[in-house]
């Protein structure tokens, strides 16, 4: 029999994970990255310490996979580890929506932000999708929690954060994960304006403002004497 060694190095992350198919994904997964964005490989590189076997509880509990940065929930600089589960089903997604999270910046968020919990978990997809998982999440989504891992692209979100009383955005979701107002309607459905008129809108308001407050351009003085 094939001894399998307790610690394994993959393109220098350390990986305590004994499981062969485990470190086959994970083989799979970044090696794929390494090629198709090397700027985020080496994100993952610097940012991600180990990758560690998941505990029994969180396997009960229906996780296949986690990420955990030393900063805690909201941080996005420090190191981490990576915790997996040994369940083939879905190892791929999981790999790559995990390794999403430890890739994911404080500026991806921004865009994202239609709730905190969604916009780490559309980080972590938004990146398996761009190195080339987008089919093996698209797989993985029925069975995933909706209401934790948030709108997939193509879909809509209805929120009424920051707007007036009554007043709902419909928002869809890009390809890339990023929310973009289609909308703003009543609750029953009923259209108030169109992205394009709110846009319009936009745009006459800040004519107006110049208007009113023109930028002078003032020339600085050529301080040679
Ligand atoms: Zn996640």
């Amino acid at each position: 029999m094939k001894k399998i060694c307790a610690v394994s190095h993959f393109l220098d992350i350390t990986c305590r994970v004994k499981s062969r198919i485990v470190k086959d994904a994970l083989h799979t997964v970044l090696t794929k990255i390494r090629a198709r964005s090397p700027k985020d490989f080496e994100r993952i590189r610097n940012r991600v310490r180990k990758i560690i076997p998941l505990s029994q509880k969180c396997r009960r509990q229906g996780d296949l996979g986690e990420w955990k940065s030393d900063g805690g929930k909201y941080d996005y600089a420090s190191t981490g580890v990576i915790l997996l589960s040994s369940d083939p089903l879905y190892l791929i997604a999981t790999v790559a929506h995990e390794l999403g999270h430890a890739c994911t910046r404080e500026p991806d968020i921004a865009k994202r932000d239609i709730d905190s919990e969604w916009a780490s978990e559309m980080c972590a997809d938004y990146y398996a999708y761009k190195w080339g998982f987008g089919r093996n999440i698209a797989r993985f989504r029925p069975n995933r929690v909706a209401s934790h891992h948030g709108p997939m692209p193509g879909h809509y979100h209805l929120t009424s954060d920051g707007m007036p009383d009554g007043v709902w955005a419909r928002l869809r979701i890009s390809r890339a994960f990023i929310p973009h107002l289609v909308r703003t309607e009543t609750l029953d459905g009923q259209v108030i304006e169109t992205a394009v008129q709110i846009e319009k809108k936009k745009r006459l308001k800040n004519k107006e403002m110049e208007k009113k407050f023109p930028i002078r351009l003032v020339r600085r003085r050529d301080r040679r004497s």
